[in-house]
């Protein structure tokens, strides 16, 4: 990561901006453009990326379980929540 203060609070925005959307994203429910400002962010956010790489690894475990059956809502963001919670 580089940049100024702007750079920086562009950053934290964004940062607050997808842990909002996770779940949104892999559920397909974003937009085009919103998918790719998440993958972005993703990309420079180690974070991010541990959060979204967790979540695939939970809805693909779960797809292999049953195909049929639907994620447990709210799931998704017990896993966000815990490794947000995990380290600050
Ligand atoms: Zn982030």
């Amino acid at each position: 990561m580089s940049g100024g203060p702007l750079a920086r609070l562009r950053f934290m925005r964004d940062h607050m901006w997808a842990g909002s959307r996770f779940s949104a994203y892999l559920d397909g429910e974003l937009g085009a453009e919103e998918g790719a400002r998440l993958e972005h962010h993703a990309h420079q956010c180690k974070k991010c990326h541990q959060v979204l790489e967790a979540l695939r690894q939970t809805l693909a475990a779960l797809g292999r379980l049953s195909s049929a059956t639907q994620a447990p809502a709210g799931l998704a963001d017990a896993v966000i929540s815990n490794l947000r919670t995990d380290r600050g």
